[in-house]
Parts: C-alpha cells; structure tokens; sequence
C-alpha cells in the first residue's frame, strides 16, 4: 500500500468503525493513532505500511504464533473440501478432535462438546452442573468467564454488570486463593454446590493463588459433594508451561473449559469437557444442548491439529523454558525505571503480568510500548496490569526486542 493509500484505509476503517461497529472504540483508537493491522506470520503482525509489531498481547490465544502452517494447511484442506457440516450425517472431524482433546485433558474427563467462544462453554457448565442437581454456583472474586449473561454472573467484577443485576443468575463470590473462605461458604448450605474458577486468574491480574489451594478446593469439593468446575480457557495448552493448570496439582476436575489457544490462532473454538457422570444428561437426550456451528468442521481440524503441534513441537516444555527464562529478565528490564512505576512482576509459564503503581502509568505503558513496535493486552478485570502472552515460538531476536521495548518505555515514562 503506498503512504496515501494505507492514510485513506486506516480514515476509511475508523470512520466505519464509529459509525457502525462501536464509537468508544473507533475514538481510542483514532487518538492513539493506532494503526490497521492488515497480516501476520508467526511472532509478527503487520501494519497497513508492512511495519512489523511483535505479537506480545492478543489475549492469550497465540501460543503457536500466528498462522502455524501445519494448523493452516489442514484448515485450507478441510476449507477446499466440506467446511461446514449439515448435522444429517456423521461428521468424522468432530469425533477425531474430541479423541486428540481428551488425550491431554486432566484423567476423569471423557466427553467434549465445542463451541465456538470461551463464553459458549463456560454456559454449559453451567448449565451442566445445574442439571446435575448444584442449585448454587460459587466463583472466585477477581474471576473472569465471559460476558454474556450465564458466565457474566459469574465474572467477578461489577463494573460489566451495571444495570444487568436482574437477569443475571445468583452467583456466590469467595475470596481467590483462600480455602478456609471456601470452606465456610460450602457449609454454609447444604445445597449442592458447582465452584467455578481458574487456577491462575488472567483477567483478574495474573494472580497466582498460593501452593496446593487447588487441590485443596478439589478435597472440598469432594467432602461436600461440589463439583468442581475449572476455566482453562486463557491458562489451559500449554500458556502456564503445562498442559492445564489443574496439571501443576494432580487435580481432577468434572469440569473443564478450554478455547483461546485451541484455536491454532486460525479458528474460533472453544470446548466444554466432563466426565462421563456429568455429560449423562447430554448421552441421554443429544438435544439436551445444540449450537449450529459449534464442532464444525473447520474448527475440529484447527483444534485437533493444534494439539498435535503442541506435541510434537514440545511447545508446552518451551512456554515453562522460556517463562522461567523472561520473568527475571522483564523485572530487570523494568527495574532501570526504579520503583514508582512497578509494584510486582508475576507470571507462570508464557502468562506474565506488569502490575504499575497505577491505571493510568499502566495504560501509559501499553502505548509506548507500541511506538516500541510491542503488542501487549491490558487486563479486563485489573487496570493496574499489563499482560505479556507472547508465543512460544520467540526467537532470541525476538527477546532483544521485548527487552529493549519494555527498558525504553520504562525510561521514557520515568524519566530515569
Ligand atoms: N474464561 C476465561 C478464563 C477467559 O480468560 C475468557 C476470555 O478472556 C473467557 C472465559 C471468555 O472467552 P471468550 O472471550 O472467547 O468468550
């Protein structure tokens, strides 16, 4: 695109942006400057003038980098041949993904249903422990899950459920990382209870919660006959240096959800996971739930040979690598700024997040970083933390640059 030709199409993008997709956004983005992004091939994303950016943020889903090329062929192959199936006959890809998912998947779990976003499946597991008898649903402060109604109730965080109180579905909130906190809200009423967290809290900050809380949440939830369901759809395949989080404690959930990274970065997908026990009511009436496009085609192939890349490539011992790798490098990068503008730098595996002395140096920081050329992703439910998700596929270049980004941004903040 010449310089004239990409200044139209990014005037031409924002002006549709604000008049028909979302005004808040279009205005953000037209003060910032921030260019269209318009390709991108592994750790890289281009600009409407093919200036490279290096792909640090994208909310956790890029773990293989963009467009993989095993993920890519296999979705153009299925693309070229039946990318959308008419539910008269048996679809083989389905069944073949949903095999590859639970290959992985925590031991107990046995049966898969796709969706196509993270919200999709957290409703099922909802409304699969609701069938299952768990007349409460407890979740964790800080916790995110979605933002339509059913997984929004149990988002901890009021700012997105402003005027919606009443249709939301009564959740019940604990402290994160606390099991005495639990423990107390479970006995606390005999009804059978679903608990409902994350085992490393993205959007809330990346908190971690201290050793052994999830086992801990696990032996609870026996005792009072809970089921435990986990979201793994920003920490699950390999973001955390594991294959789930549940992994890191030998915890067995009835309930799993996973997306984000599932998806090869190529096609949405998400995907809800239970044991036998709790799928029955799904093996007895197929209806029990539908979705016209979930578990389709396109979207089977992307998951399944997400996974196989995943193994084959190691990518989950390279995210544990490269995580223990860059958390002490990105305090040391930030420390030239000296203390008033980092509180703490935290992270597991390729989850690592920058808490700023405040929102507003946070927000601050997120820009520079991109006159630096470095995506990073800001944090829905902590405004204070700045979010690295890089893929696991970082080249040494790449590193150098992540560096040199977040010591100049902090500098320049600062003045040091
Ligand atoms: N659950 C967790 C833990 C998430 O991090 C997210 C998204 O960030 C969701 C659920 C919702 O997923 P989606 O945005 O695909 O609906």
């Amino acid at each position: 695109m010449t310089p004239a030709g990409a200044g139209r199409a990014r005037e031409v993008a924002l002006d549709d942006l604000r008049d028909h997709v979302n005004r808040g956004h279009s205005r953000i983005a037209s003060l910032l400057g921030l260019p269209l992004e318009v390709r991108s091939e592994g750790a890289l994303v281009y600009d409407e003038e093919d200036n490279p950016y290096l792909d640090c943020g994208g909310y956790g889903v890029f773990l293989l980098g963009h467009r993989p090329p095993d993920v890519v062929d296999a979705v153009a192959g299925q693309l070229g041949r039946h990318p959308l199936s008419t539910r008269a006959l048996v679809e083989p890809n389905v069944a073949s993904a949903a095999r590859t998912l639970i290959s992985v998947a925590p031991a107990g779990l046995q049966y898969v249903f796709f969706a196509n976003s993270g919200t999709e499946a957290v409703e099922l597991t909802m409304k699969l422990a609701r069938a299952n008898g768990c007349h409460r649903l407890i979740a964790a402060r800080g916790g995110f899950h979605g933002k339509t109604l059913g997984s929004l109730s149990a988002t901890g965080n009021d700012r997105y459920r402003t005027g919606l109180e009443p249709l939301l579905p009564d959740v019940e909130f604990v402290p994160f990382g606390d099991a005495d906190a639990l423990k107390a809200a479970l006995r606390g009423d005999p009804a059978r209870a679903c608990v409902l967290l994350e085992p490393v809290q993205a959007e809330g900050g990346v908190r971690i919660p201290p050793e052994g809380y999830l086992r801990q949440v696990r032996e609870l939830c026996q005792e009072f006959r809970a089921l435990l369901a986990v979201d793994e759809i920003q920490s699950g395949l390999g973001r955390l240096g594991a294959w789930w989080g549940c992994d890191e404690e030998g915890v067995r959930p009835d309930l799993l959800t996973t997306g984000k990274v599932l998806s090869g970065g190529v096609v949405p997908v998400a995907a809800t996971l239970a044991t036998a026990e709790v799928y029955e009511v799904l093996n007895r009436d197929p209806l029990f739930h539908s979705s016209t496009y979930g578990g389709n085609p396109l979207a089977a192939v992307a998951a399944a040979t997400t996974i196989e890349v995943l193994r084959r490539d190691r990518l989950i011992e390279r995210a544990r690598g490269l995580g223990s790798r860059l958390l002490p490098q990105i305090s040391g990068a930030l420390a030239a700024a000296g203390p008033q503008l980092v509180r703490e730098v935290r992270g597991r595996g390729l989850l690592i997040g920058i808490e700023f002395t405040s929102e507003a140096l946070a927000g601050l920081f997120l820009t520079r970083m991109l006159r630096e050329r470095v995506l990073t992703s800001y944090t829905l439910n902590a405004s204070k933390v700045i979010r690295l998700t890089p893929p696991a596929i970082l080249e040494s270049d790449h590193i150098d640059w992540l560096l040199r980004a977040l010591e100049r941004s902090a500098v320049a903040l600062t003045g040091a």
